[in-house]
């Protein structure tokens, strides 16, 4: 099979170049500059590498971005109050609250409290209900990302057979919702699921959103099948990241398939910076 890799880091950068040629646009022409507030709480590494990320994305594509560094200690009602804060700022189109969040938080609170119109995360249950019954709104940035890439790439989804691995909210239930609107005829599996290998052999696109490594061999693949890898886990012994899919077996025979790293991990960054550039387009209409 002449398996094609996915390459996620090229086409991140493509919508991050798109998006950095529309916003110089946005600034010169009406005056809005798109602007990200990013919140983190405590001091957890992997957090802060994600939060610099972000700020990295959004001077690279010319957007502010405003991040609020709180110590671990910080209560409930304190983030709720700096969310209040941001919510009435209207030079501030999105905000997210970096997860997880110290144990002694509401993190549910703390999430539905962020104004729906200024939710680029697309956690709000007023976008997730957006989503679910085709209405406007912000969309979880992984699953939205994995769309992208399906399109770029040149996959058809109507009318294929999509089984999904996983069912969180932040992945796999977005992820079918979305593919649905795609035309797609989505089945979502989970850990209860009754032979999973026979349920993905049917697949024409499997996407595997579990957290465990190379657990979805070549046994649960078609020939020509899609196979689109969401999983980001370290291995034990060689300290590298790897997916949920064996890729070395399953690679061979694919049409498709995303590498880890390099494959749905930078799209994610690159959907947030979609939705704030978004966001600010609605607010100047608002
Ligand atoms: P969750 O742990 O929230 O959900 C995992 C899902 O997988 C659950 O629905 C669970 O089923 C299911 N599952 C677990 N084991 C099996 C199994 N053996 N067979 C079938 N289903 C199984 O994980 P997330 O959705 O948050 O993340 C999944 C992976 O994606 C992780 O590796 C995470 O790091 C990665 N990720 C990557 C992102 C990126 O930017 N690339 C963004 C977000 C996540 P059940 O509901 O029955 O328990």
């Amino acid at each position: 099979m002449d398996t094609k890799i996915i390459d996620g880091k090229l086409i991140s950068d493509q919508i991050k170049e798109e998006l950095r040629e529309k916003t110089a646009k946005l600034i010169s022409e009406k005056g809005v500059t798109p602007c990200l507030a990013v919140i983190l709480v405590g001091e957890d590494p992997a957090s802060q590498v994600y939060v610099r990320n972000k700020e990295k994305a959004c001077e690279k594509i010319g957007y502010k971005s405003m991040a609020y560094k709180l110590p671990a200690s910080t209560s409930t009602d304190e983030l709720l109050e700096l969310i209040d804060k941001l919510n009435k700022d209207k030079e501030v189109h999105g905000i997210l609250v970096q997860l997880p969040l110290p144990s002694h938080i509401d993190e549910k609170k703390v999430l539905n409290f962020i104004d729906p119109s200024k939710d680029v995360d697309g956690f709000h249950p007023m976008n997730v209900g957006a989503l679910c019954i085709g209405e406007e709104g912000f969309v979880s940035c992984t699953p939205a990302g994995i769309i992208e890439l399906l399109k770029r790439s040149g996959v058809e989804i109507a009318g294929k057979e999509c089984v999904i691995i996983g069912r969180s909210n932040i992945v796999g239930k977005p992820m079918a919702l979305l593919m649905l609107r795609e035309n797609a005829t989505v089945t979502v599996t989970h850990s209860k699921t009754k032979d999973l290998p026979g349920v993905c052999k049917r697949a024409d696109i499997v996407i595997a959103a579990i957290g465990k490594a190379k657990a979805i061999t070549a046994d649960y693949i078609k020939e020509g099948a899609v196979v689109i890898d969401v999983g980001i886990n370290r291995n034990e012994e060689t300290g590298k990241l790897c997916g949920d899919v064996d890729y070395e077996n399953v690679a061979p025979k694919c049409s498709y398939i995303t590498p880890v790293p390099g494959g749905v991990g930078p799209m994610t960054i690159a959907m947030l910076m979609k939705n704030c550039y978004d966001s600010a387009i609605r607010h100047m209409g608002a």
